[in-house]
């Protein structure tokens, strides 16, 4: 079998994966970069981000004022020197977008248009309509095709990472066109596989996000870091989870109850108040509030019978018809189309159903600020990494940007490792190919026999996971997922393969697909378990409070042929010593 060697292989064709190519490429046109995505690279998730890209830009704004936004959104848990880096780098990188095409918008005066979104107090989120992630992606896209060095292995699943004499070497893929196995080395591997949100049966995220990248460096022995975080988006639409983005909010789009009152104003910590009593605080911010607090307060409005129940489900109403047609069709056109389509909502003249929905991990593959995990050249950029600058809760539209900042350094970090250590032990990555490929064969073959389906034992998973890991979790539900996943994770092994064709072997790839989720499932139940306090998007109802003296440190989840060991490491605090969180107080 003949190997392909590139100096620096990405896996992964979204922001993060074709930023990090383009860096590469540009900087070192000596060296051969290579991407390699089981979808083809304008179909990832990116593609999906609606709202925006956070950047300061305005005269209003300062970079204290984000990082002060970003390090307070999260609860104190985000380090705050790759907070400093990356608020620092982001207006650099959304003007590098802007020249390599991006149509951001305009205010009448030719300035970049900016928009508020929830948690960041002052607006600084660039936007273009609301289709950013699709410009954003196009824009990367055809950047990437601009350079030579830049191979693309498109449609291909990587299974395996291939771990010699300490070092990544490279990616063992299946070529889902032919079936093929193909080992691809490389010098030094980013992962940019993006998140896992499928591991949730609610959720925003396509259904490629399996927490693969996630999966891949927990089985190589790289710690997963504080995987318990999961944010829920307040408004998905009910039964399907797609999202209407929280810029429908930042134009100016309300959240109604049942009973038709903008209910944000009886709570605070997501906990209700007693309206009447008048030493209580509103939150101010309403719906710009951050995600965690929003979902919190439609659990609570729940809890209380507010909501509306029928057969779609639990769900409130958010409300823009106030904007009126003109501005609605200029600045949320998406979100009239998906209201139409999706739940036949014409949100001019009608509110739209929505309920909290899962949308984002900030747990993920733990990195240090140059994103370099333990495993020499191994990287990871974007959703699936956690460096961390999202801490316990991402601000909304700090995603975005966070795949250009990290992409980048990551591609010029890896690209560096690749000139410091040429020498790649092919001999050795070739043996391990045929183990891999007598573990393919296995699944196809031998699979037949398994007793397992696939889709069941997924919707076992999710639904174990929005019941122990949900919006507001506690002990004995933690400990019976954590239970359960000991029980499926054995269950995976099982899983019954009938399909043996070698073209597009979408039955195949999904039974890989649900081990890796498996993977991070664990990860992300143990760690939550061990954590006995409440921060950002992990809030329990038995410990309520944050308890900085115990737990205002990172995570770590180590794989072993048991339960996962679960350890903790130090919070990087500069300049912002932690405080309560508090919104428009
Ligand atoms: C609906 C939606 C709207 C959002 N809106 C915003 C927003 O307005 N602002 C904001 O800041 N953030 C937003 N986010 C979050 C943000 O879009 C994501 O965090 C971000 O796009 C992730 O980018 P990524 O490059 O890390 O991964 P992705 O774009 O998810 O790409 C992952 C890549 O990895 C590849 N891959 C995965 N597994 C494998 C494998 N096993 N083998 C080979 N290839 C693999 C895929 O093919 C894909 O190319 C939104 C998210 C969603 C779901």
């Amino acid at each position: 079998m003949s190997i392909p060697v590139h100096d620096v292989l990405i896996v992964g064709g979204g922001g993060a994966g074709l930023r990090a190519a383009i860096a590469i490429a540009q900087a070192s046109p000596d060296q051969s970069v290579a991407v390699v995505s089981k979808v083809y690279p304008m179909r990832s998730h990116t593609v999906s981000a609606e709202g925006g890209a956070a950047g300061v830009i305005k005269s209003d704004d300062s970079k204290e004022h984000h990082c002060n936004d970003t390090i307070g959104g999260g609860d104190w848990l985000a380090d705050q020197d790759a907070v400093e880096m990356f608020v620092e780098e982001a207006p650099k990188e959304l003007i590098q977008l802007e020249h390599w095409g991006c149509p951001w918008n305009r205010e009448p005066d030719g300035s970049v248009a900016v928009r508020p979104f929830g948690g960041m107090k002052i607006k600084r989120t660039w936007f273009a309509s609301d289709k950013t992630g699709f410009h954003m992606l196009h824009t990367l896209f055809q950047t990437s095709q601009q350079f030579d060095p830049v191979t693309r292995y498109d449609e291909h699943f990587a299974f395996d990472l291939l771990v010699h004499d300490g070092r990544c070497q490279g990616v063992a893929t299946i070529d889902q066109r032919s079936g093929e196995m193909r080992i691809i080395g490389a010098r030094a591997v980013i992962l940019c596989t993006g998140g896992g949100g499928r591991i949730f049966p609610f959720t925003t995220n396509a259904a490629i996000k399996s927490g693969d990248g996630m999966a891949l460096a927990y089985r190589a022995g790289v710690a997963l870091k504080d995987m318990e975080f999961v944010q829920y988006h307040p408004t998905g639409l009910p039964g399907t989870g797609i999202l209407i983005t929280e810029a429908a909010r930042g134009e100016g789009g309300i959240l109604l109850n049942r009973h038709g009152r903008r209910y944000l104003q009886d709570h605070d910590l997501g906990t209700p108040l007693d309206v009447s009593d008048p030493r209580h605080p509103q939150l101010k911010s309403m719906e710009l509030g951050p995600r965690d607090r929003l979902s919190q307060a439609f659990y609570w409005e729940r809890e209380a019978g507010n909501v509306f129940e029928d057969e779609m489900g639990s769900y409130v109403h958010l409300d823009v018809r106030h904007l009126g047609e003109e501005k609605i069709n200029k600045r949320i056109p998406f979100v009239r189309d998906t209201a139409k389509n999706y739940v036949g909502v014409d949100c001019a003249f009608e509110p739209i159903p929505v309920r909290p929905v899962v949308h984002y991990m900030m747990g993920g593959v733990d990195t240090d600020i140059n994103a370099a995990t333990s495993l020499p050249g191994l990287y990871a950029a974007g959703e699936c990494a956690c460096v961390s600058i999202n801490g316990a809760n991402r601000l909304g539209s700090n995603s975005l940007t966070e795949l250009l900042v990290f992409g980048k350094r990551a591609g010029l970090e890896a690209s560096r490792f690749a000139r410091e250590n040429p020498q790649i032990a092919i001999e050795a990555i070739a043996a391990r190919a045929n183990d891999e490929a007598a573990r393919l064969k296995s699944l196809h073959t031998q699979g037949k026999a398994g007793e397992e389906s696939i889709a069941p034992l997924r919707r076992e998973l999710t639904s174990a996971m929005e019941e122990g890991a949900g919006i507001y979790r506690t002990q004995a539900k933690m400990d019976a997922l954590c239970e359960r996943i000991r029980e499926l994770k054995a269950r995976v092994k099982n899983l019954r393969v009938t399909d043996t064709s070698r073209t597009f072997n979408t039955q195949l790839v999904n039974a890989l697909e649900l081990d890796f989720m498996i993977d991070a499932a664990e990860a992300l139940a143990f760690s939550a378990a061990a954590r006995k306090e409440s921060r950002g998007a992990h809030q329990r109802l038995d410990f309520r409070a944050r308890d900085d003296d115990n737990y205002l440190a990172h995570s770590i989840a180590h794989r072993t042929d048991g339960d996962p060991k679960i350890s903790y490491k130090d919070v990087t605090i500069t300049r912002w010593p932690p405080k309560e969180r508090v919104y428009g107080k």
